[in-house]
């Protein structure tokens, strides 16, 4: 609810519903509101923890996927999530060989693995 509602009879109702108690100027914690607070706590731990940070979803699609070309003059270039990839290029009819000139480097970030 939004703030042009001020501590008029709007918000005091609106409190009450979430479980505040007490005047509606110095809400309290209410007795029916202080289970949910507590189960939310154990559930998830206490505040404050370390910041989540979101996960780089593709730099880690990327880090997996393995570049290999074949021995066409422009090679043709095939990205796999394998170190085992066979493949014949039927232009030049080579194997597809792993290409090592692409290594990424890809730094590591510190982030908070309890929520991955
Ligand atoms: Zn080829």
């Amino acid at each position: 609810m939004g703030c042009q509602y001020g501590h008029r009879k709007e918000f005091s109702q609106a409190a009450r519903r979430v479980g505040l108690d007490g005047r509606p100027t110095a809400t309290v914690v209410g007795d029916s509101l202080r289970p949910t607070l507590e189960q939310f706590i154990a559930q998830y731990g206490a505040y404050p923890h370390a910041a989540i940070q979101p996960r780089r979803e593709e730099k880690k699609m990327g880090s997996r996927l393995r570049l290999y070309e074949c021995q066409c003059p422009s090679p043709v270039k095939v990205r796999v999530a394998s170190d085992t990839f066979q493949a014949r290029c039927v232009h030049c009819g080579e194997l597809f060989t792993q290409s090592l000139k692409r290594k990424l480097v890809v730094a590591t970030e510190p982030f908070c693995r309890a929520f991955l």
